[in-house]
């Protein structure tokens, strides 16, 4: 299974315009906001920030877990800031975004495994901007209830956690993750009221199809509402190499297998990134 080379033309982008765009990014420049949209440099921007959603993550930049897709520095973490929530909920004001995703490094060094900065932030933002709606990808929290209930207890619209891969590749792209406890994370949330629950893979890690077929299965098995399906690409030369370019008529074929397996939404193409469309899945 060698690597793949050379980017495919679907892959390439166009550079986000928009008058909205502009806005933003002038007082995202100006106030020194922090968006994963910017920080990633993903290539959605113009579309998602000219419907008004945008992604912040919390909790810091340095992460306590090293998976081996992801561009987030491991090691250390700061000290937690607790007027964070509270910044937040002032950058999204500011930027008057109607739909935000919230997500965080993985805090697996805190007590609450970072559940109550999780859920201040989320009733900051409800405070100072009750008509925004919000999509929380939360990490695994390892599994404690406790801490997961923080999160259902202030009711954010949609409650995300990534799958990020199929069950034989877990081990190795997400390391300190395991697949059957983020399954059961996404059953604990819909079994105790979240109103929508998400997941995301990323394909293009070496994954067939049979195992991806199988992952939707085992996410509608706990009652997924929403899956997004895009193209795993390589941060560094120090991540995971791509394996495989999926074709828009392969991303299609999952997206038909999805809706008749009965998600609500199913958003599949080789740009799609887990907050991708975000607004649409509230309804
Ligand atoms: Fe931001 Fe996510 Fe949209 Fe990318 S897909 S621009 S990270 S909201
Ligand atoms: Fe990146 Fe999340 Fe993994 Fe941390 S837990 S390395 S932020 S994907």
């Amino acid at each position: 299974n060698k690597p793949a080379t050379g980017k495919p033309k679907w892959l390439r982008v166009k550079l986000p315009t928009g008058k909205k765009y502009t806005e933003l990014r002038g007082l995202v420049d100006k106030y020194k906001l922090h968006t994963i949209c910017t920080s990633g440099s993903c290539p959605n921007m113009g579309e998602c920030w000219g419907e008004g959603t945008a992604t912040f993550m919390i909790l810091g930049n340095i992460c306590t877990r090293s998976c081996g897709f992801c561009g987030v520095k491991t090691g250390r973490p700061e000290t937690v800031d607790w007027d964070e929530p509270e910044k937040v909920a002032r950058s999204i004001k500011l930027m008057n975004i109607k739909h935000a995703v919230l997500t965080s490094v993985d805090r697996d060094d805190l007590k609450d495994g970072g559940s109550i900065i999780w859920a201040e932030t989320i009733k900051a933002v409800r405070r100072m901007s009750p008509g925004t709606t919000m999509e929380t990808l939360i990490p695994d929290f390892q599994g404690i209830e406790r801490n997961i209930d923080r999160i259902l207890e202030v009711a954010p619209e949609v409650i995300s956690h990534n799958m990020e891969t199929v069950r034989r590749l877990t081990r190795e792209v997400r390391i300190q993750a395991k697949y059957d406890r983020s399954l059961e994370v996404l059953r604990y949330l819909k079994a105790n009221g979240a109103k929508r629950t998400k997941s995301g893979i990323m394909l293009g890690l070496g994954e067939t199809e049979e195992e991806v077929i199988q992952t939707m299965h085992d996410l509608r098995n706990v009652g997924l509402d929403v899956l997004t399906i895009g193209q795993y690409l390589q941060p560094s030369k120090k991540h995971l190499p791509v394996k495989e370019f999926i074709t828009p008529d392969q991303f299609k074929k999952y997206e038909e297998i999805g809706l008749n397996l009965g998600f609500r939404h199913v958003e599949s193409g080789a740009l799609v990134r887990s907050s991708y469309k975000a607004q649409k899945h509230i309804l």
